[in-house]
């Protein structure tokens, strides 16, 4: 690779988000003698677990499909040793919409779908009742519903920082391809995914944000709605949905 082709894959990458790029542990005959101190290169992962390389560009007419394909029996972080099935997203593809959570909980992990239990049902009675009620024909097919990891983490643990940033440019890729008007993140870890930052939801919310050119609405995640004593949230995330549906409806 010319240092040209090397500077424009970085610039890709920023592009992206990506702060950090990770490196393969060298194999053992390669390595030069290390000191005793010396970290481990890559600590939790099993050599079938290091990450592989990133595709090279988002293609050019990128489509959910090649995504998929990329991703195939994917080993790219840990979080695959305990995957049933891997839930890459669902919905239209040409969603003006896209909802993106965390990442999949033991019903998602069982029917390779996102959003399908307690957390997902509150989700599609957020958005079809929303629209309902604001005379908006909508329902839950006609968006895009995805998360930042695709692979359940271990006790629904919130994903480490590697697992987003390698499962990220697959998220980022979707984004991409489907083109939405607008994107909602729900929760922390989306938003902190989307827009790379650490503020909170409650910081965050109610104001758009935007992620290359497309306006990012944060609101609050269902599984946090579901907690009773959270339900004063519930009023800002359909005040939240609604500023969003009308933006993207209307
Ligand atoms: N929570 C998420 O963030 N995503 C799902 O798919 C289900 C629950």
């Amino acid at each position: 690779m010319t240092p040209d082709d090397l500077r424009k894959r970085l610039e890709f990458y920023q592009d992206l988000g990506v702060k950090t790029l990770y490196r393969r542990p060298r194999r053992a005959a390669q390595s030069e003698p290390e000191a005793e101190t010396a970290p481990d290169p890559a600590p939790h992962l099993e050599e079938s677990a290091a990450p592989a390389a990133l595709p090279s560009l988002a293609p050019t007419g990128d489509t959910l499909p090649k995504i998929l394909e990329d991703i195939g029996d994917c080993k790219r972080c840990r979080l695959h040793e305990g995957r049933n099935r891997l839930v890459f997203g669902t919905g239209d593809e040409r969603a003006k919409l896209v909802f993106v959570g965390e990442g999949p909980g033991a019903d998602e992990d069982a029917q390779g779908l996102p959003f399908v239990g307690r957390a997902g049902q509150l989700l599609t009675q957020m958005i079809e009742g929303t629209a309902r009620k604001e005379g908006i024909p909508l329902t839950r097919p006609d968006v895009y519903i995805c998360n930042v990891v695709k692979c359940r983490p271990p006790e629904n643990r919130t994903p480490q920082p590697d697992e987003m940033e390698i499962c990220g440019q697959f998220l980022f890729r979707q984004l991409l391809a489907i083109q939405p008007k607008a994107i909602c993140a729900l929760g922390s870890t989306a938003a902190k995914a989307i827009l790379g930052t650490k503020e909170g939801v409650t910081r965050l919310r109610g104001k758009w944000q935007q992620w290359r050119d497309i306006p990012v609405m944060v609101t609050y995640h269902p599984s946090y709605l579901l907690r009773p004593y959270n339900q004063n949230a519930k009023k800002e995330a359909w005040e939240d949905l609604k500023k969003v549906l009308h933006f993207v409806y209307d």
